[in-house]
C-alpha cells in the first residue's frame, strides 16, 4: 500500500535511535507535507556529510580535526575526562563545569550487546595518558553496572602510570547516562568526583 520509496525512507529513519517505526511514519508524513523542510533537511545532511570530521585525538564531532578543544590553549591540560559518548562531551561542555580535556571511548563494555575492551578506544586512551601530561583521569562513564565495569578495568590500566583517576560522585542516579544529567547535577557530580 506504501509506495516503496517512502517504505524504504520510514525504514531508514526508522532505524535511529529514538526513533520507531511509528515515529519515523510520522516523520516522513510531516516532511511530505512540508515540502521546503523536506529540502531543508535534505541541504543539512548533505553540509554535515561534506563538512565534519571525527578528532583525531579525543574523539569529538566537529568541523576539524585535532578539534577546537584539544587545540585550545587556555583549557587544563593536566586533567583528561574519559566519557562514553560524542552526547556526554557536549554535555559537560554545556555545563561549563570542566576545563580539562576529553577522551571519548566510544562506548563501555557490554555483554548484551557484545561489545569488549577491543571495541573501545582504550589504546588511544593509554597512549594519550603516557605521552601527555595529564595529571589526573577523570572517569564519567555513567552509573550503569557496563559503565562502571569499564571503570574498573580502564582504572586497573592507567594506575599503573602514575596518574590519579577519579571517578564522579556516587550522588548520581544509578543507571544513569551523563548525558541525561541536568547541568547542576554534573557539575555536582564533578564537584564530588573521588580516587577510582
Ligand atoms: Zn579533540
Amino acid at each position: 500500500m506504501i509506495p516503496q520509496p517512502l517504505q524504504d525512507l520510514i525504514k531508514r529513519l526508522s532505524r535511529l535511535p529514538g526513533l520507531g517505526p511509528r515515529s519515523a511514519q510520522r516523520a516522513v508524513l510531516h516532511l511530505i507535507s512540508n515540502p521546503m523542510e523536506m529540502a531543508d533537511l535534505d541541504k543539512s545532511i548533505q553540509t554535515v556529510m561534506g563538512a565534519v570530521v571525527t578528532c583525531s585525538t579525543c574523539g569529538n564531532v566537529g568541523l576539524e580535526t585535532p578539534c577546537h578543544i584539544c587545540t585550545a590553549s587556555n583549557r587544563d591540560g593536566t586533567t583528561l575526562c574519559v566519557v562514553e559518548g560524542v552526547d556526554d562531551l557536549w554535555a559537560l561542555e554545556k555545563s561549563g563545569e570542566f576545563k580539562g580535556h576529553y577522551h571519548v571511548l566510544g562506548g563501555v563494555i557490554s555483554a548484551i550487546d557484545g561489545v569488549g575492551p577491543e571495541d573501545l578506544n582504550i589504546p588511544g586512551l593509554i597512549r594519550r595518558v603516557e605521552d601527555g601530561e595529564f595529571k589526573e583521569i577523570i572517569l564519567a562513564l555513567g552509573a550503569s553496572v557496563d559503565g562502571q565495569t569499564t571503570c574498573h578495568l580502564i582504572a586497573r590500566k592507567l594506575k599503573p602510570l602514575g596518574v590519579s583517576v577519579t571517578s564522579l560522585a556516587k550522588g548520581m542516579p544509578v543507571g544513569s547516562d551523563v548525558d541525561y544529567l541536568d547541568g547542576g547535577t554534573l557539575a555536582l557530580a564533578l564537584q564530588g568526583r573521588r580516587e577510582f
